[in-house]
């Protein structure tokens, strides 16, 4: 239910944003959340803070050619919405996926904005991409294609300005091609331009890690704070991409099991746990499908095509693919499967059906915004390794990061308390977020 005075709002956002579903979803899901602190803060309200909020301060939208192998030419679209600023240089990720339009970015760089905001770092909210399919192209294509992109985006982007990352379709290859780009076209070595750089120029270490041990530390949190622990669980990861190898590896490291994991083509379910030297030969190196990776672990693993992962009973489940992944009958399924907990580590993954339906369950659940916040929050620890030309150890990124979870994950529980709904990480994560942003909007005028 909406607060009387973020009904209009809302309708407001509808009509101003139309067919754009997945932006709309994530704007109701914090305006579900935020009544109780416009309650308590009147003055929010009075100056128009969540009016302004949904209102991305500039969004770019541009054409991006290039040539695939064969000397044939496409057109893609790029994008990257700047959308809110007042804690810092707009901060956020870059997608390549066909799926990707305004909708999308816009829905990613809203969810950007309190995430960011949860790390209690100083970086802004943004997103951007395109529909540019990498999927089959050969590794010149993508170094044309990503040199293309920048050639438009270099002039809209800064270490002070917006620091762009990867996300789906984007990982430290071609950070490496769009760095490069930059570069060159601006004759400056500007490393805390882009976060997610390879370590030999300018990366941080445990940055390609981050997310998904990130995730992996919040769940962790979540579970000592109802007495238990990864270890012995049954684990299901979704997905096979960066976060969720990486959720798996820190999952492996805590004691759990990992029975299952996904991709676009199906499942595999290995009771024995997944061979994570053998999962990443196959989708990191390799980049082929999870059959194979079935094919090759033997009799161990099954493969399950086309269908959802979520059909595995587990008792920790985390959704690491894409949006609206989890469906309320999934969430049915899970938790009759004897779930206990969720963390988000993809963004949005869980449809509203199945976000109500693990609350009134009584399940655990750790939204996005502050479950995988440990990616972002690790960009912006490269981009203070970059501001003082220092590197860090793994060591103590690793420390730092599992310090900035622990930290996220009880200041949600805090902030779920003091508004009356204990245990709820989604009010928690969202009431906590939003309002450094509105008291720093507040803080700088009319903005
Ligand atoms: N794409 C990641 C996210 O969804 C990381 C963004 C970044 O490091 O800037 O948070």
């Amino acid at each position: 239910m909406l607060h009387e005075k973020l009904s209009p709002v809302y309708d407001n956002v509808l009509r101003r944003n139309p067919g754009e579903t997945e932006f709309h979803q994530a704007v109701r899901e914090v305006l579900e959340s935020i009544g109780p602190a416009l309650g308590k803060h009147p003055e929010y309200a009075e100056s128009k803070i969540i009016e302004r909020i949904c209102e991305p301060e500039r969004q770019v939208i541009f054409r991006v050619p290039w040539e695939d192998d064969r000397g044939e030419v496409h057109i893609n679209r790029g994008f990257r919405v700047e959308f809110n600023s007042a804690l810092g240089p707009y901060k956020g990720g870059l997608r390549f996926h066909p799926s990707v339009y305004l909708g999308i970015v816009k829905f990613l760089g809203f969810e950007q904005i309190f995430k960011n905001s949860l790390t209690g770092l100083p970086i802004g909210g943004g997103k951007g991409g395109s529909d540019f399919d990498p999927k089959g192209r050969s590794q010149r294509e993508i170094m044309r294609f990503c040199q293309s992109f920048m050639t438009e985006l270099y002039r809209h982007i800064g270490e002070h300005t917006d620091v762009p990352a990867g996300d789906i379709g984007v990982g430290g290859r071609e950070v490496g091609y769009l760095f490069g780009q930059y570069k060159r076209i601006t004759n400056r070595y500007e490393s805390g331009v882009i976060t997610g750089k390879g370590l030999s120029f300018g990366g941080a270490q445990v940055r390609t890690e981050a997310t998904g041990y990130g995730c992996a530390f919040f769940v962790d949190e979540m579970l000592k704070a109802r007495g238990t622990s990864f270890d012995g669980k049954r684990v299901v990861v979704s997905g096979s991409g960066n976060v969720a190898i990486y959720t798996i590896e820190k999952i492996q490291q805590l004691g759990g099991t990992v029975v299952a994991c996904s991709d676009s083509s199906g499942y595999v379910v290995d009771d024995q746990g997944i061979d994570l030297a053998l999962l990443k030969q196959v989708k990191e190196v390799e980049r082929l499908r999870v059959d194979v990776y079935a094919k090759r672990r033997g009799g161990a693993a099954s493969f399950v095509p086309g269908r959802s992962v979520w059909e595995v009973p587990c008792e920790v489940a985390m959704p690491s693919a894409t949006q609206n992944e989890i469906t309320g009958r999934d969430a049915e399924l899970l938790v009759r499967g004897g779930c206990i907990a969720v963390g988000e580590g993809a963004n949005m993954p869980t449809m509203p059906e199945g976000v109500r339906i693990f609350q009134e369950a009584g399940v655990a659940f750790g939204p996005g915004k502050a479950a995988n916040a440990g990616g972002v929050a690790t960009s912006a620890l490269e981009m203070q390794q970059n501001a003082s030309r220092d590197s860090w150890t793994f060591e103590f990124s690793e420390r730092r990061l599992a310090e900035i979870m622990r930290d996220i994950h009880g200041r949600c529980l805090a902030t779920a308390d003091e508004y009356g709904m204990p245990g709820n990480y989604v009010a928690g994560a969202n009431i906590d977020g939003f309002k450094r942003v509105a008291d720093a909007m507040l803080a700088l005028g009319l903005i």
